[in-house]
C-alpha cells in the first residue's frame, strides 16, 4: 500500500484522458470523482461535452463509474443517471472502501483500474492506497474560494513532482 501523494499522471481536464491513453496502461475501469474533477459542485447536469467523453469510453470498452465522497446523495444520484453511469457514494476517499467496492462491482483488480480526481488529500491518496493508477486535473472551473486558491498552492509541489517524474520517463 503506498500513502504517496503524487499522482501518476498530471492532466489539464478530464477529457485529455483517451480511451487509447487507458489502453496503453491497460485500464479497463476508469473511476472518477466528481466535484470540481467532471464539473463544478454548482453544476446540476452533465453537459454535452462530459457526455461525448463518456460515451466515447464506452465505445471503446472502458467502464466508467463515479466514486464520490459527496454526501448530498440527491446531486451525485442524479447527474449520475442523466449521465447513464453507476455510482459508488460515501466512499470515504482517503479511504480504499469506495474504489474497492466499485472494482467489486465492475469485476476489475487493480492492475485495470485508474481513479480520476481533482484532490491529492482525497483521490490521489486513496487511488495509490488502494494500487490503482492515480491520474489528476486541475480544478474544474479554476480554484474560486479562498480554501481554495490555498489548496491549490499546497497541491502545487506534489504536481510539480509528478511532472518531473513524468519528464524523467
Ligand atoms: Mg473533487
Amino acid at each position: 500500500m503506498s500513502l504517496s501523494l503524487i499522482p501518476q499522471r498530471l492532466y489539464e481536464r478530464y477529457d485529455d484522458i483517451t480511451p487509447a491513453l487507458l489502453h496503453e496502461y491497460g485500464v479497463t475501469l476508469l473511476l472518477s470523482d466528481l466535484d470540481f474533477t467532471l464539473a463544478p459542485t454548482k453544476v446540476r447536469r452533465p453537459d454535452d461535452r462530459l457526455r461525448a467523453w463518456i460515451a466515447n469510453l464506452h465505445a471503446h470498452g472502458i467502464t466508467f463509474m463515479i466514486v464520490s465522497n459527496n454526501r448530498s446523495g440527491q446531486r451525485v444520484r442524479e447527474f449520475c443517471a442523466d449521465l447513464g453511469v453507476p455510482y459508488q457514494g460515501h466512499a470515504n476517499k482517503p479511504s480504499r472502501r469506495g474504489i474497492r467496492a466499485a472494482m467489486e462491482r465492475a469485476h476489475a483488480s487493480p492492475e485495470q483500474t485508474a481513479m480520476l480526481g481533482d484532490k491529492l488529500l482525497t483521490d490521489v491518496l486513496a487511488a495509490n492506497r488502494a494500487g490503482v493508477l492515480s491520474l489528476m486535473v486541475e480544478p474544474c472551473g479554476g480554484a474560486v474560494t479562498p480554501w481554495q486558491k490555498v489548496l491549490h498552492a499546497l497541491q502545487e509541489p506534489f504536481k510539480a513532482l509528478c511532472r518531473c517524474r513524468n519528464s524523467e520517463n
